[in-house]
């Protein structure tokens, strides 16, 4: 069905393929052979995993509980697998997505090292030709992108970088064999869940560290800690039930913690003190579930955040480093970061914050990073400086549709789209995660799983009723795009520069780009299929 041969060539023709070997690459690949259905999965990268093979700088972990955060396709994978802590670390995560292509022999239809560059499709043979970087190609009927939501590393250029005698590393492509800071002045740009989560194991590496830092995160701490035995057998003994009671949830995550059923804005003060204290005990991203309003209601946020301010500044020890590291945002507009240890490493001898909110950094010298007519002389740079987040990697697929028009093109104003799937022009075509679906505002891993297994189905609807192709009606895709538009202006997550909005990114559409709302979105996803697909055009 498929093998390796010389540029140019046609390798090979499947019914599916699919790109990217993580979470969802690595399902879609086990659930295109439950179904009968042959599959070759291309990875760039040269093994499994996806973000967990890509994020290995220190202190990479999980923000979602590890008993959530992992497939729950196969009873037997999740009793057997045993996680060791609250929130995984990244090399365990990798060694469970490792651990499921072995279980599942995955690793025979995934080809690594393996870029696509170029995915087009013939009106007149409804096939899909995908262009690998070594020339090679091959021919399917479907192709689904698992390429990731945050899969394509922002690198910003400053003035002088080609000039730093030192080591420039990403987080999101961090060396294989680690990076040994033993002695070393580090900075560290950008302060999102990324560098959060560095800056502490680093400095307590390096010589000195400095942090530059453009815009204040909100973060809580994690209180992470190994997983208690008893707890695991619990949860093991009913896992399904637990998965369930997760799935309704918003962002599909915590259905033991439920949301606060008051408003943030009515309650007294020692009420507001008495639920934040609760839940900044407890820890991590449902912090912002202890109010029914925290993420619809201004003036309930703004209570939120100032009752996060002034924690912040009771750890800080330096009144102006306190101060700065306070943001002035919506708390939970950019994404809640989870911590450990994060507001207490400023109170370090060995770390700085130096603001580049209103004097953004100058250049990179030779020797370290000018802010303001200052040097600060550093050995190391870590970029913690995100993603071109949802549609990057989408993009640079340079993924061609019917009469030839490019996805590029198609998404020129905003990436318009039908339930987060599927793309007017694009028969065929599917993406998971896709922007317009939950995808980031949820525990990934389940709303990996409901794309999956809808894809799937819709494949198998098609073949077992004799239609050819499938392909999303210009009309659902407008009255999507409105739907995502008018959640998203229900609450506050459009009121700041983020990554949702393409924000980042210099020239970016500004879509709110991500769904609020599992459990809402899977029902409509759902009717569509049940009702035969509407807003689908089938065609023999
Ligand atoms: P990815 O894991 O991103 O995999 C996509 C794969 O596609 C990559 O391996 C990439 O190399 C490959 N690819 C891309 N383009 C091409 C191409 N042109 N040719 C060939 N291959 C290509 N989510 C949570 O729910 N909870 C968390 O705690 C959490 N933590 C995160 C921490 C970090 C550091 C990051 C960056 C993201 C985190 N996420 C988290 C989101 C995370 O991306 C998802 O949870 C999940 O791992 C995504 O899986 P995926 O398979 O969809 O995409
Ligand atoms: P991010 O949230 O986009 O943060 C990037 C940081 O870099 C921001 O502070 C940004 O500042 C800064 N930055 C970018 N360009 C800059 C420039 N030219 N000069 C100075 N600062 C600059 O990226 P991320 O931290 O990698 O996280 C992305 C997402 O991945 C997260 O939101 C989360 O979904 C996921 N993630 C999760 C975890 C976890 O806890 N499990 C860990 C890492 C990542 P501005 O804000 O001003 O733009």
């Amino acid at each position: 069905m498929f093998g390796v041969g010389n540029n140019g060539t046609v390798e090979g023709r499947v019914d599916v393929v699919i790109v990217g070997a993580g979470f969802a690459g690595m399902y879609m690949l086990h659930s295109c052979r439950r179904a009968g259905l042959s599959a070759v999965v291309f990875e760039r990268g040269g093994g499994v995993g996806g973000t967990w093979y890509w994020n290995r700088y220190p202190g990479a972990r999980c923000d979602v509980p590890s008993l959530e955060y992992s497939y729950q396709f196969s009873e037997e994978l999740q009793q057997e697998w045993e996680w060791s802590e609250k929130y995984a670390t990244q090399p365990e995560i990798l060694r469970y997505a490792e651990h499921v292509a072995d279980r599942f022999d995955l690793r025979r239809d995934i080809k690594f090292n393996s870029t696509v560059t170029s995915i087009s499709y013939d009106d007149a043979s409804n096939t899909w030709t995908t262009n690998l970087a070594d020339g090679t190609a091959t021919m399917s009927r479907f192709v689904v992108s698992a390429v990731g939501c945050l899969s394509s590393a922002n690198r910003p250029r400053f003035v002088g970088d080609d000039e730093f005698a030192g080591q420039i590393l990403h987080t999101g492509e961090w060396p294989h064999d680690g990076v040994d800071f033993t002695g070393k002045r580090v900075a560290v740009i950008g302060t999102g869940s990324s560098g959060i989560q560095a800056i502490p194991i680093i400095a307590e590496q390096c010589e000195h560290l400095t942090v530059f830092q453009r815009t204040a995160s909100y973060t809580v701490p994690a209180h992470n800690a190994p997983l208690d035995p008893n707890y695991v057998r619990s949860i093991k003994a009913d896992y399904s039930n637990f998965r369930a009671k997760n799935s309704l949830t918003r962002a599909a995550l915590g259905g033991d913690t439920p949301t606060g059923t008051s408003s943030a804005s009515e309650v007294s003060d020692e009420e507001l003190d008495r639920v934040l204290s609760e839940r900044w005990a407890k820890g991590g991203l449902l912090f912002l579930g202890g109010f029914n309003d925290s993420m619809v209601n201004k003036a309930s946020n703004d209570r939120v955040a100032t009752w996060v301010k002034r924690k912040i500044a009771s750890i800080v020890r330096d009144p102006n480093t306190a101060d700065l590291l306070q943001p002035d945002t919506v708390i939970g507009c950019k994404r809640l970061v989870v911590d450990s240890g994060y507001y207490e490493t400023f109170n370090r001898p060995n770390v700085a914050l130096v603001d580049v909110s209103q004097r953004p950094i100058e250049r990179f010298s030779p020797r370290g990073i000018v802010v303001d007519g200052v040097e600060h002389p550093v050995d190391i740079i870590v970029l913690a400086t995100g993603f071109d987040a949802m549609t990057g990697s989408l993009l640079k697929l340079g993924v061609t549709g019917r009469n030839g028009k490019s996805l590029a093109e198609t998404w020129d104003a905003g990436p318009v789209n039908y339930l987060g799937l599927a793309v007017n022009g694009f028969p065929n075509f599917f993406m998971i995660t896709g922007p317009g679906s939950p995808s980031v505002l949820t525990n990934v891993l389940v709303s990996i799983q409901h794309h999956v297994e809808w894809i799937t189905e819709a494949i198998t609807h098609l073949d077992a009723h004799g239609f050819g192709s499938i392909e999303a009606t210009s009309d659902a895709q407008n009255d999507w795009v409105s739907h995502v538009n008018g959640v998203a202006a229900l609450t506050l997550f459009p009121n700041c520069n983020s990554w949702y909005l393409g924000a980042n990114i210099p020239g970016k559409p500004r879509i709110f780009m991500p769904l609020p709302g599992f459990p809402d979105y899977v029902a409509r996803a759902t009717d569509v299929q049940r009702s035969n697909y509407r807003g689908f055009a089938l065609r023999s």
